[in-house]
């Protein structure tokens, strides 16, 4: 195994720039050799592209991992990148190449590299629930078939003489399964040729030094039937940890949380919890609700009690649902701060998906949620041409380099919050406690202990109206915070007054130090 170079320290350089943290000094930060990471999410094509000709391209992403460690992301999800015929490549033909359309292997060998010194961990898109309509192993079973010979290919497709529902034609006399499209027929993943093979892409990949993989539609990989889903990720989990004890898995399982609940019985590490993203999920709710603390403290629990010991994956939005933007209002700049803030308060692993730190929007058709990323109001160069059927391409907020420059950008709340997750372990790891009789219906202080460190965080649910707590008798004397507006809080002799959506972190209890 790979011997990792951990606890490195990243943050001198975060330490001495302070915009957008409202005057306060960073600590240098080490990161925990473990997977609890900021993850972000990159659709390749629309994010930067190095070499002009329109598409997103791994030599564009490795030019803005310095952009991407700077934010406080220790952790990449690449969305597929291997050769497909599709614009969203969610549709293989050829498992271990890079789609010529984003580089070569040497480009995925440097970029690896390059962020791995970065302490960026780097998670590959694993779609094995169906292969493009013009994989080799399908186009071989079909011939066969068509031509009345036999071949080792027909066995890891269904095909069938009968119409059936979820089923697509070739002739009256033949169907394969293909849940999603025609162009996606659906592999048959009890066939050991096929586990085999799906064996032998996990390999190719985590030897290489990929850090992990995001399973895509876990659901779906044997229709309607959860402990068969459950089954065959256990398969899959012990079969990637033979190849890499410590590598990560994380599976998309649409779905609510007592179905997710048992999947994570498989052993895979996270599975996306979906009831708590988007504008009506658990996170914004919490901005909505009549007391929004014991509802949000409820919550914070709730994500621990459904996975058992594993690793909760929180998100607000991703490559298939609306902008959060869009859900909770395009300008409500404050609202979708603070929303963030809340998200990156959850145990386990917190994804963005790129462009939300800059306020990206998109809604509808899915080509409109992945639209190019904005590094720049003012300079097209890296921008990426809009995927073909994008019918709308709206930016309601400026670009990277202008919202940088801004301390109440945004960009400098996500870079915020996504240090304190990074200076303070416990928040992403720690036991909860919640001390009696200072929190109320818009005031919440939760505690969080990880390796005999504990931490307060204090949030205040009310918009407008600061709140005034005296949290003396907890022992903290250090704080550092996020504030959506230019009010700052105060912690003085232990009271502490937290303007509104203010978010504060208390530490240096006399029994840490
Ligand atoms: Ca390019």
């Amino acid at each position: 195994m790979r011997k990792r170079i951990f606890r490195l320290v990243l943050a001198v350089l975060l330490a001495l720039s302070c915009s957008g943290c409202g005057g306060q000094r960073r600590q240098a930060v080490s990161i925990p050799d473990d997977p609890y990471r900021n993850v972000y999410e990159i659709f390749v094509a629309s994010y930067y592209d190095s070499d002009g000709d329109g598409m997103g391209d791994l030599n564009g992403i490795a030019e803005k991992l310095d952009y991407l460690a700077d934010m406080g992301y220790t952790a990449v999800w690449l969305m597929p990148i291997h050769p497909s015929p599709s614009y969203h490549k969610y549709d293989v033909t050829d498992y271990t190449a890079i789609d010529p359309d984003y580089g070569t292997l040497e480009d995925f060998d440097r970029l690896l590299d390059e962020a791995h010194q970065r302490n960026i961990r780097v998670y590959l898109d694993l779609v094995v629930n169906h292969t493009s309509d013009e994989h080799p192993w399908f186009t071989q079973a079909k011939a066969a078939l068509l031509s009345g010979q036999s071949s080792p290919y027909i066995d890891y497709y269904h095909f069938r003489s009968t119409a059936q529902s979820g089923y697509t034609r070739i002739n009256d006399e033949l169907y394969y399964e293909a849940r999603f499209s025609p162009d996606m027929p659906d592999l048959n993943l009890d066939s050991p040729q096929v586990r085999e093979a799906i064996r032998q892409i996990m390999a190719f990949w985590l030897d290489r030094g990929v850090d992990g993989f995001r399973l895509d539609a876990t659901t779906s990989y044997y229709t309607d039937s959860a402990a068969a889903n459950t089954e065959f990720l256990s398969w899959l989990s012990q079969q990637a940890r033979q190849i890499k004890p410590d590598c990560y898995l994380v599976g998309e399982a649409w779905a609510g949380d007592n179905v997710i609940r048992q999947y994570y019985q498989s052993g895979v590490d996270s599975f996306f919890h979906f009831s708590f993203s988007q504008a009506d999920g658990v996170i914004a709710r919490s901005l909505t609700v009549s007391a929004p603390a014991p509802y949000y403290a409820r919550a914070l629990q709730q994500a621990l009690d459904i996975t058992h010991g594993h690793i909760p994956a929180i998100f607000l939005d991703n490559h298939d649902t609306n902008r959060i933007a869009n859900g909770v209002g395009k300008s409500q700049r404050e609202k979708l701060k603070f929303v963030y803030g809340l998200a990156a308060l959850f145990n386990g692993c917190v994804y963005t998906y790129y462009g939300t730190e800059i306020g990206m929007v998109g809604t509808g058709k899915d080509e409109n949620k992945r639209i190019a990323m904005l590094w720049d109001s003012d300079d097209p160069s890296g921008r990426c041409a809009d995927p073909a059927g994008a019918t709308a391409a709206e930016y309601v907020y400026p670009g990277v380099k202008q919202q940088q420059k801004d301390p109440q950008s945004l960009l400098n709340y996500h870079r915020q919050m996504n240090y304190l997750r990074n200076r303070y372990p416990a928040i992403a790891r720690g036991q909860l406690s919640f001390p009696e009789g200072v929190s109320t219906d818009t005031l919440l202080v939760v505690e969080k202990e990880y390796e005999g460190q504990k931490i307060a965080i204090v949030i205040n649910f009310d918009p407008n109206a600061s709140a005034t707590v005296d949290l003396g008798a907890l022992g903290y004397s250090q704080m550092e915070y996020a504030a959506v507006g230019t009010d700052r809080p105060a912690f003085r002799k232990g009271v502490l007054t937290l303007p509104g959506y203010g978010i504060a972190v208390l530490s240096g209890r006399p029994a840490d130090s």
